[in-house]
């Protein structure tokens, strides 16, 4: 099963590909992980992409699109993955789909976790991140056992520097200019499936997976 995470800034991507990924045993590749890793380690591409993330851009295609198609064609995809924060641009979703035709491969589902501007900046204020796995949090909506630790590692949590409210309206604005047609694009594709991502997360998991099969 190979799907495809589509949505605002902060809409549930992340969220939701986590509990696809645990419940179908597929990877979750994010590329806005990937690159955050980089940049953690001071790689090169780190580096390059760094001065995007922060100004709320998104990174040119050229540095994201080689890094995801090597990744798709790794081992532990065999049976399939969910791709989330990637494709982000019309170029992006057709060198996916040339890559994968020339493998004589497909994407199956484009799964686009609805929600309204105005829900978007209050949830980004709320999100937190930890230092150390990357696990994503909600100080109201997904809160930690303990405030301020990661459930996961026990590290700490941080409001991520483009989670800033300024940043916030710059990236929707992104998002609303280069990635909102992607939706056309894979509902003329014919696997564009949309839920609403407004709803509790468990209730948004179980409108996934009503799609998906159990
Ligand atoms: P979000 O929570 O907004 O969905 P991500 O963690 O997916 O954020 O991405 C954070 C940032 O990383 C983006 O704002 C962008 O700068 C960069 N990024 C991630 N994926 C891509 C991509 N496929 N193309 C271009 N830039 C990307
Ligand atoms: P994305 O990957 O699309 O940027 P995330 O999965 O990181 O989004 O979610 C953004 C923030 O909203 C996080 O703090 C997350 O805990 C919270 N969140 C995710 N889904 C929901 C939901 N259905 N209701 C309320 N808060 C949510
Ligand atoms: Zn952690």
């Amino acid at each position: 099963m190979k799907i495809i995470m589509l949505g605002a800034p902060g809409a549930g991507k992340g969220t939701q590909a986590k509990k696809i990924a645990a419940k179908y045993d597929i990877p979750h590749i994010s590329t806005g992980d990937i690159f955050r890793a980089n940049i953690k380690n001071g790689t090169e591409l780190g580096n390059k992409a760094k001065t995007y993330m922060d100004q709320g851009l998104l990174v040119p295609d050229e540095l994201v699109v080689d890094l995801v198609v090597d990744r798709v064609q790794q081992d532990d995809c065999k049976n399939g993955y969910v791709l989330d924060g990637f494709p982000r641009t019309i170029p992006q979703a057709e060198a996916l789909d040339k890559a994968l035709a020339a493998l004589g491969d497909k994407v199956d589902y484009a799964i686009d976790v609805n929600v309204p501007d105005e829900n978007i900046v209050n949830r980004m204020g709320g999100r937190r991140a930890c230092v150390g796995c990357g696990a994503t949090y909600h100080l109201v909506y997904a809160p930690t056992k303990t405030e301020g630790i990661c459930d996961v590692c026990g590290k700490e949590l941080i409001l991520r520097d483009d989670d800033k409210p300024e940043t916030v309206q710059k990236r929707l604005n992104v998002y609303h200019e280069q990635t909102q047609p992607l939706i056309d694009y894979y509902t003329k594709a014919g696997i564009l499936k949309t839920v609403d991502g407004t709803v509790d997360i468990n209730d948004v998991f179980a409108a996934i997976v009503e799609i998906l099969g159990a």
